[in-house]
This record gives structure tokens, C-alpha cells and sequence, in this order.
């Protein structure tokens, strides 16, 4: 008899997603012909760069021709986009990160969901709450947790964020093992400092543990305080793992591109204590269960760095930036409480009341879809996030519903 991973039965349903979507569909099927904005979404709404684009075509058009076509590529991703990469997204500020620590993959979610498989499943797992959903679940599947109790699995470590530390997680006591950190943060839109980032690292090095960096929303970053990436601490390359993607710095959700760096000095170790490098561990990894992403989409990934291409991205994020401004203004005029918005498309409200209140409320007073903040988790509650991926449009036409439903 075929026996299933019980793991997957500890498992909360997406219940998230799925109970917005039920209350939104209650709602149309009492209100036919009500125009709903959502600010809901993760999801970028603008077409890709014109840079990016005829990158696009012209690899396609290549693969048309014997004498150009490419077939599988090589593991780490093509020479020509982690060069790119690491020039300009590493050497711009510092850090030294050399092409070959970097790998070419079709998504953040992919690898930050994938990488746990490098590690012992006694490891002590930290993650933040609220947190982007995808750390805990790849942790319960693989059987790190115990059961769900009180809306917190049993033998993972919340990082709390709240108000009490601006969304920015303090050292617990607690011994941990692997930490996975998120910044510019989903949901909260919270950043970290160097000041900050520093602690974390230090206490990773003290420790012998692993960061997880998750950088995503890197793109958003506009004040030079905020570090771009973790390897802009000294020491941070024998300890933490970054994880970037082209999905919302140049709209490529759809299209796919992503990349993770391991550094060459970043180790882990056996159960005799004997030191193991990472990189070979996810080069093994990626090497097995990977093929790679299309040389196209790497191609078009490229043109990211073009001067055109960074031009393009610029106004692509200042966009989706305006539009986060525009939100938090409405919101705070209004005399909430908001985190994030900016360096971040997300905003934070405290709402005075319960999430799903509140989201029950902006839906059937604005016609608005916001996300309950207490779905990211226990520290969520009370909350909501606002996403700014929306045109300018609905985005204008949202606030005045906004400013309408609950302006006193
Ligand atoms: N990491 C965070 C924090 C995210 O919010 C997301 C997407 O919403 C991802 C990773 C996934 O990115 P990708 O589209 O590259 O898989």
C-alpha cells in the first residue's frame, strides 16, 4: 500500500486566499454590477520593460535558427546574466559576490521553498511573524514542525514583529539554528538597518547558524540607510544565503526569472562537527532536480542592465511607488497607523479592529479587496495589507472610496 508524507496533513489549507475569495464571491452574487478594486495582490500589474521585450524576441528568433538554438543550459544560469549580476548588483555597492556564487532559477518561491533541503531536520527553524507563508510551509512539509496549536506550529521560533519593534524582529533566547529574515518585508513593508542587520549576522556567526535572506522586494529600496543586500555586512558571506528575483523588479511574475547567492565560504556541518560547503550542497541539488530557466527569459533578464533596461525598471518600481505613497497618504490622513509603503509596495494598517472586520467593512463600504493581515500569522492580527500593484487609475478612484467609507 502507497503510504502518504503525513507531514502534508499537518498542512492549513490555503485558507488565506481562499476565504477572500469566497467573501468577494458572496459579495458579487449580492451586489451584480458593483466595480471592485483589488488591492489584494502580490501580483505586478504593468507590462515588462520595452528593454526586456526585445531582448525577448530576439533570443526567440535565435532559437529559430539551427546555427543559434540553445538547449539545456548550463546549471548555475548563462555566464553572460550572472556577470551582469554580479556587477552590478553586487559590485554597485561593495559587496564582493563573484559570478560563479550566483544561480539562475525560475522563482524566489522555488528556491526559498527548495533550500531547507540542505539542512538536518533537527535544525531549530526561526522565522518571522507575520511572515511570507512559504518558510513555514516547506518546513512543515519536510517535517521540521510539530502540530498546529493556537495558530503557531509546535518547534519552529516566531521572530515577533510588531509595533513594539517597528516590524523588525529582536534576537530571541531561544538557540536557533536557521533563520530565514525578509527585507523590504512582505506583509509589513518593514525594512532593516545596518545597525540592525549587523546584530543578526553577528549572532549567526557567534552561533554557527544559517540566514536566509530574503530580498525580493529589493528594488523598492530608495533611502541609502537601508542595506540592499545582507552581503553589505562584513562576514555575512560565511553565513547567509540571499535570494533575489526579476519577478516585481521588472514585472517578470509571469515570465520567471530568479536568482540565489551562496557564497563560496558559506558552510554547514555533519553531525561530526565537520564542515560542508553549501554551494557544492545546492549546486548538487539544483544539478538533480533542475534544468534551468529558458535562454530567452535569461536573455531578457540581461537587458534588465542595459542603461535602457535600468531606466525602464526605475520608473516601472517609482510607478508602483507613487501609487504605495498615494495609499499610506489616504490612510494616514484618515488617522491610521501605517508601516511600509515606502522602500516597499505594501502597506501595513493597523486597523482598531479585527482583520477580517475591517476587510468586510472596506469591501462592502469601498468595494475594495485588501488582505486580513491575520492570515500572515498571529502577529497579523488586527491588521491589513494594502498592495500597490494596481494602475494609477483604480488606485486614485480606490482612496476616494477609501476616504468616502470611512472618513468621519
Ligand atoms: N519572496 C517573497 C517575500 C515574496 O513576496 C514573493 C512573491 O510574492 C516571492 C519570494 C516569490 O518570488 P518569485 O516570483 O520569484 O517566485
Amino acid at each position: 500500500m502507497i503510504h502518504i508524507n503525513e507531514n502534508y496533513l499537518k498542512l492549513k489549507s490555503s485558507y488565506l486566499f481562499a476565504e477572500i475569495e469566497k467573501r468577494v464571491e458572496e459579495f458579487r452574487a449580492e451586489n451584480p454590477g458593483k466595480e471592485i478594486i483589488s488591492l489584494g495582490i502580490g501580483d505586478v500589474t504593468k507590462a515588462l520593460p520595452g528593454a526586456c521585450i526585445d531582448a525577448f524576441r530576439e533570443a526567440v528568433e535565435e532559437m529559430s535558427r539551427d546555427n543559434s538554438f540553445r538547449g539545456y543550459g548550463p546549471y548555475k544560469g548563462y555566464p553572460f546574466l550572472r556577470e551582469k549580476i554580479a556587477e552590478m548588483d553586487f559590485k554597485t555597492i561593495g559587496a564582493d559576490i563573484s559570478p560563479e556564487e550566483i544561480f539562475i532559477s525560475d522563482g524566489a518561491k522555488c528556491d526559498t521553498g527548495n533550500i531547507q533541503e540542505l539542512f538536518s531536520l533537527n535544525s531549530k527553524v526561526a522565522l518571522p511573524d507575520p511572515v511570507y507563508p512559504v518558510y513555514v510551509d516547506t518546513n512543515v512539509m519536510a517535517g521540521r514542525t510539530g502540530k498546529w496549536e493556537d495558530g503557531r506550529y509546535d518547534n519552529l521560533i516566531y521572530l515577533d514583529s510588531d509595533q513594539g519593534n517597528n516590524f523588525v524582529p529582536d534576537i530571541p533566547s531561544e538557540k536557533m539554528d536557521l533563520i530565514y529574515l525578509c527585507f523590504p518585508n512582505n506583509p509589513t513593508g518593514a525594512t532593516i538597518d545596518r545597525n540592525r542587520l549587523k546584530k543578526w549576522v553577528d549572532y549567526a556567526r557567534e552561533n554557527k547558524a544559517l540566514i536566509l535572506y530574503d530580498a525580493a522586494y529589493v528594488a523598492f529600496i530608495r533611502d541609502d540607510y537601508i542595506p540592499q543586500s545582507i552581503y553589505e555586512v562584513e562576514g555575512a558571506k560565511d553565513i547567509a544565503i540571499e535570494f533575489r528575483s526579476f519577478s516585481k523588479t521588472a514585472g517578470f511574475t509571469g515570465t520567471r526569472c530568479a536568482y540565489t547567492i551562496v557564497p563560496k565560504e558559506c558552510m554547514a556541518y555533519d553531525s561530526k562537527g565537520q564542515k560542508h560547503s553549501l554551494h557544492d550542497m545546492w549546486y548538487r541539488r539544483q544539478a538533480t532536480k533542475f534544468n534551468g530557466v529558458s535562454y530567452p527569459v535569461q536573455r531578457a533578464a540581461e537587458a534588465v542592465y542595459t542603461p535602457e533596461g535600468q531606466k525602464q525598471v526605475r520608473s516601472l518600481i517609482n510607478y508602483y511607488l507613487e501609487n504605495a505613497g498615494l495609499i499610506r497618504k489616504t490612510f494616514e490622513d484618515l488617522g491610521y497607523k501605517c508601516n511600509g509603503g515606502e522602500n516597499s509596495p505594501y502597506i501595513w494598517i493597523k486597523t482598531g479592529k479585527d482583520s477580517w472586520e475591517f476587510f468586510d467593512l472596506l469591501l462592502k463600504n469601498a468595494n475594495i479587496i485588501c488582505t486580513p493581515g491575520s492570515g500572515f500569522g498571529r502577529c497579523g492580527k488586527g491588521y491589513i495589507r494594502i498592495s500597490s500593484f494596481n494602475s494609477r487609475e483604480k488606485v486614485e478612484e480606490a482612496v476616494e472610496r477609501i476616504k468616502l467609507a470611512l472618513g468621519h
